[in-house]
Order: structure tokens, then sequence, then C-alpha cells
């Protein structure tokens, strides 16, 4: 069953990329949906931080670039697609072998328009207040490793 976990303020987004770094191994693939400003970015770059045991690791938006690729314990690739032409690009920006070393995580998956897999983990982060709120959906084992790590 889906998760829904209530993030008060910035430092709870940072620490829930913290524990989904945890969760997360090699072939996931994380699709991140939400409004502009909902706290994708955030998470992402807790999240590498984390796997790259690196605090101040520089994280940049993948905006322009698309991906931005980070060659850690758990290799991870960082797509944001908001600006891409043609879902076809996702090949060219390979996905696919970025999916079989380690983990993506994908900003705006919609614009990919069905060119990437089904079988995701699903964020979906919500404003709601001065905080935000996120929606937590996947395959049940994967459901069953992201309670573990956030402990609930
Ligand atoms: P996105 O990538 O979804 O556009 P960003 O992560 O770039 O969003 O920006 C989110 C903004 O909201 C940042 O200024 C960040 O500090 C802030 N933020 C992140 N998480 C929270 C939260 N749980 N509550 C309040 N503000 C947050
Ligand atoms: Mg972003």
């Amino acid at each position: 069953m889906a998760l829904d976990i209530v993030l008060a303020d910035e430092a709870a987004t940072i620490r829930f990329g913290e524990d989904m770094a945890l969760a997360l191994k090699r072939g996931d693939y994380v699709a991140l949906s939400g409004d502009l400003g909902a706290g994708k970015s955030t998470f992402s770059r807790a999240l590498i931080r984390a796997i790259a045991d690196d605090a101040f690791l520089e994280v940049p938006s993948p905006t322009f670039t698309l991906v931005q690729t980070y060659d850690l314990r758990i290799p991870v690739a960082h797509f944001d697609l908001y600006r891409i032409a043609d879902a076809a690009e996702i090949d060219e920006l390979g996905f696919d072998e970025a999916l079989s070393d380690g983990i993506c995580l994908v900003e705006w998956p919609e614009k990919a328009d069905g060119a990437l897999p089904a079988d995701e983990i699903s964020l979906t982060f919500l404003h709601e207040g001065d905080g935000r709120r996120v929606f937590i959906d996947g395959p049940a084992p994967a459901l069953a490793r992201i309670r573990r790590s956030l402990a609930i």
C-alpha cells in the first residue's frame, strides 16, 4: 500500500532523502513528480550526498544538461526531463545503461511520454501549508524496503 509522509520543513525533506538512500539499490528507478518548488531537487541532493557519504558534494540541477551522473558506491543518474524536446532523447541520455549500473532519479518523468519503464518507485511531492507531503508508491517489495528504512 502507498505510503504518505508529512515533510514539515526543508530539514525533513533532507532526512527523507537520506533515509531513502538506505532503501534504494541498483536497478531502482525513482520517478519524482510535483510542481516547481515541491522539493524534488532538495530530496535528490540529499539522497545523492548520503550515498556519496559527502554532505558537501556539489549536486547541480540537471535542468539544462538533462542528466548528471555520480560514480558512487551505487552509481546515481539524476535526470530532469523538464526541457526534453522529444521523448526519444531518453535513449541518448543513457537511461537504460544508468539503470543497469545503479539508481535513476527522474524529475518530470511525465515529459518522457511513456519512454520510461512502468516498474517504478514513484514519489509525488505536494505543497501543504508551509511544508510538503510526499506520497510513495511502487512495487510491494520496494515499498517494504522503503518502509523499513523509514522505520514506519
Ligand atoms: P523542485 O525540484 O521540486 O522544483 P526544489 O527542491 O528545487 O523543488 O525547491 C524546493 C524549495 O522548497 C527549496 O527552496 C527548499 O528549501 C524548499 N523545501 C524543500 N522541502 C521543504 C519542506 N518540506 N518544507 C518547506 N520547504 C521545503
Ligand atoms: Mg528540481
